[in-house]
This record gives structure tokens, sequence and C-alpha cells, in this order.
């Protein structure tokens, strides 16, 4: 037996309506349509390795490179750690170089704007997965992830 949805009245498991009151189940009952997120890995992870871990994958986004030291040495085998590892190495190169071409060039006004807004930009795709990691996502970086190196 299950229950209406609508009026709570005890229904055979194979009815498609409810005697009751004629409501269809199967309307607000059916599985939500999943959103396919290719960058977001969240699924991909076991429940209790997320619970334990989520403290280092945020900390990669505070204190980039420390942070990433941090969780290879305290949590290397777990497969979320390692994850965010990637990620926010990622995020470090890109931010690296940006800093060594701006740096080098900033006096091309064209490079040093330019290398100005990448660099907020960046900021800010590290505070998003910051808040992922909080929220103990695990999603690829935005932006940072379409230029698809270290899969
Ligand atoms: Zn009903």
């Amino acid at each position: 037996m299950k229950t209406c949805n609508n009026c709570g009245a005890q229904v055979e498991d194979v009815a498609k309506f409810c005697p009751e009151c004629g409501f269809k189940f199967g309307s607000i009952a059916e599985p939500r349509a999943v959103v396919t997120d290719m960058y977001d890995h969240t699924s991909e992870f076991s429940p209790e390795d997320i619970a334990n871990n989520k403290l280092y994958a945020i900390l990669m986004y505070c204190v980039s490179l420390m942070g990433i030291i941090i969780g290879l040495l305290a949590a290397g085998d777990s497969p979320y750690v390692r994850f965010h590892i990637k990620q926010s190495l990622k995020l470090f190169i890109c931010e690296v170089i940006l800093g060594l071409i701006t740096g080098a060039l900033f006096w091309t006004v064209i490079v040093g704007i330019v290398g100005g807004i990448a660099i907020v930009v960046l900021a800010v795709v590290d505070i998003i997965c910051l808040v992922n990691a909080c929220k103990g996502l695990a999603k690829e970086p935005p932006i940072v992830c379409k230029i698809g190196f270290l899969k």
C-alpha cells in the first residue's frame, strides 16, 4: 500500500490514480529530472568521504598551495580530497601563469588591464569553489575547467 500524496488515502501500490480523489500518481512522486552538469562530480564520491574531508577541500581554496600540501599529507588517500587537490592545483597554476604574464607585461597597458580583469575573475572562481567546497560539492572550477588540463 502507498499513501495518496493529495488526500492521504491508502491506495494499492499498482494504482495509477487515487480512487478517493483521482490524484494521478507519478506526477509528483517521480524522481526529479537530474540536471546533468558535466563539471559536477559530487555523486562520484561517498557522503562519508565528503563529510570527513570537507575541511581539507575548504582549506585548499582558502590558502591555495598550503592547503593542497596539507590535504595531500593529511588525507591524500581520500578520492574527494584528491579531486579538490587537482582542481585547486589547476586554479593555482592559472594564477601563477597569469601573475607571471601580467607581471612581465604590465607596462603594455592592454596586458595590464586584461591581466588585472583576469586576476579578479580567478579570484571570483576561487570564491565559487570555496562556496561549493563548503556545501560538500565536487564541482570543477568554472571557466578554469574549460581550459581542460589536469583532467
Ligand atoms: Zn487521493
